[in-house]
């Protein structure tokens, strides 16, 4: 392909990225595909002759459009958002255009540069401790990681390496296999399933303690667990808290956790995936309380604050604790300017070599859409998500399950589980708006998210009259469904009494 048909093409895909964007209220929010619908539309090899674009963007719009689950669709409400905004995708688009491979900083001065810049721009914007910028002396700052799974996944191995080093100091007499039989780390069972899977990789068993009824992770809970693995001769490692977790958006108690954690030098790390966006608030400042004595964190762009996936931000209170663990030097990595304090060499800082060049489409994000801008999209959110809980509690029929949070209203029809169930089901039948289905304390109930790169207060009252109507759906069934087993029960005695006088006729006239 030449520029001038990439012009022509990158043009037209612009458009139809804008005109996908402007009608999305009018796709159904669930494809109406089968599983392998695709596999029989399209041919089994790569075409041997090259195609025209317009042909393949109509099949875009022909035969993918309509498997796709529509996430920017204001009709979304399942997980949590993924965030997207038109100056994020230009941004993205650019940095394909540079299509660089920032591992180092001479791969590219301005890829390293920029993040540096953005990420600490992103630190006070939040209101983060100041341990956490790069511009501050100390061996604290941030980076763009692709995901919240990879962020937690590099605060576990980096703690692993550090907790072993320093066991083969402390304790000669222990070979490195014993110490590295004998390390555990805690987390709460409301946490994010990518704790758990950061485990299983780093071959450390994480103990997912029970949060108490209100779903918080408390430092007791913590001291309690580190008690018995002390006496068992175990070596803590690290503890992962999280501040929004993916059920519920609960809040673990960092204060009490951070207190435990300094007490016994282990790693506190903080998931703030989706919540941390809230720390930029005035009215949130008390989702900050601790985060003085958290060694790592991480949230998720993506998710809540306009940049398109993926973008998760990760801040370390010493970097050097991660550099140290991951440093794998080759000769044809080094170049003149390595470990100046100024300019990390982000590849130390992460899992693979490469890195996109992901500060570009934040900070095209930041510049055009402005501070204010943020924090007002994030106060959008909650004032949707307190828009839909007024109409859950304005109706007798449905029940809060937790607090709102953020953009979160957890809540379920009264009664048993089967209404619940009934009720999404039909939802997702009608495929009109999407959410899932959690379960606490046996009982199942919905979250409803606020989601979509454009919600108004006319799609959450979509989205009210949609359930609402499903609703009064599940109660006439039920009041079927009650009426026929009257009927049945009915007619089965009315059977009886006829086979038993039948019998009686019988008996009487032998
Ligand atoms: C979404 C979420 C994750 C997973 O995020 P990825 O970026 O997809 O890895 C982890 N933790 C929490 C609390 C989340 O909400």
């Amino acid at each position: 392909m030449d520029a001038k048909t990439f012009r022509e093409f990158g043009k037209a895909a612009v458009d139809f990225i804008a005109d996908y964007m402007e009608n999305i209220r009018d796709c159904d929010i669930l494809p109406a595909v089968q599983p392998g619908y695709l596999f029989d539309l399209l041919p089994k090899e790569i075409p041997e002759q090259p195609q025209d674009w317009k042909e393949v963007l109509h099949d875009i719009d022909r035969i993918i459009k309509p498997g796709i689950t529509h996430w920017q669709s204001p009709n979304m409400h399942a997980y949590y958002p993924t965030a997207s905004s038109y100056p994020s995708i230009v941004g993205d688009m650019l940095a394909n255009g540079f299509s660089v491979i920032g591992f180092s900083w001479i791969c590219s001065p301005a890829c390293t540069e920029l993040e540096v810049v953005v990420m600490d721009w992103l630190a006070k914007f939040l209101n983060l401790p100041q341990q956490f910028l790069h511009t501050t002396d100390g061996p604290g700052g941030g980076i763009i990681q692709g995901s919240a799974s990879e962020s937690v996944l590099v605060a576990v191995i980096a703690a692993r390496e550090q907790t072993v080093r320093r066991m083969k100091e402390k304790h000669p007499e222990m070979t490195e296999s014993e110490i590295r039989g004998k390390l555990v780390a805690y987390s709460s069972d409301q946490s994010n399933s990518c704790i758990e899977k950061a485990g299983v990789l780093s071959a450390v068993p994480i103990r997912l303690l029970p949060a108490g009824e209100d779903l918080i992770f408390r430092g007791e809970m913590l001291q309690q667990a580190l008690d018995e693995d002390l006496a068992k001769g175990l070596i803590p490692i690290i503890c992962i808290a999280t501040l929004g977790t993916t059920g519920t958006c609960a809040y673990d108690d960092i204060e009490s956790l951070g207190k435990i954690c300094n007490q016994h030098d282990l790693w506190l790390h903080v998931d703030a995936a989706y919540a941390g966006a809230a720390f930029a608030l005035e009215e949130c400042s008390e989702l900050r309380n601790g985060l003085e004595m958290v060694d790592s964190l991480n949230f998720n762009l993506h998710k809540f604050l306009m940049v398109n996936f993926d973008c998760s931000a990760m801040w370390l209170k010493d970097a050097n604790k991660v550099v140290d663990s991951f440093n794998v030097d080759r000769i044809y990595l080094k170049h003149k300017y390595e470990g100046q304090t100024q300019i990390p060499d982000f590849r130390h800082w992460q899992i693979p070599l490469g890195r996109r060049f992901r500060a570009l489409k934040v900070w095209i994000t930041f510049r055009t859409i402005g501070a204010e801008g943020l924090r007002a999209h994030i106060r959008k959110h909650m004032a949707l998500a307190e828009r839909f809980e007024n109409y859950v509690l304005s109706d007798a029929r449905f029940e809060l399950v937790t607090k709102r949070a953020l953009g979160l209203v957890c809540f379920r029809p009264i009664g048993d589980n089967k209404r619940t169930t009934d009720l999404l089901h039909n939802l997702t039948e009608r495929k009109k708006i999407y959410m899932i289905q959690a379960k606490q304390a046996g009982k199942h109930f919905l979250r409803f998210v606020v989601c979509g790169m454009d919600p108004k207060e006319q799609d959450i009252d979509f989205a009210w009259r949609e359930i609402q109507s499903q609703m009064d759906f599940v109660v006439e069934q039920e009041l079927l469904t009650s009426v026929k087993a009257d009927i049945d029960s009915i007619s089965k005695h009315i059977t009886s009494d006829l086979h038993i006088s039948a019998v009686m006729d019988s008996e009487k006239s032998k």
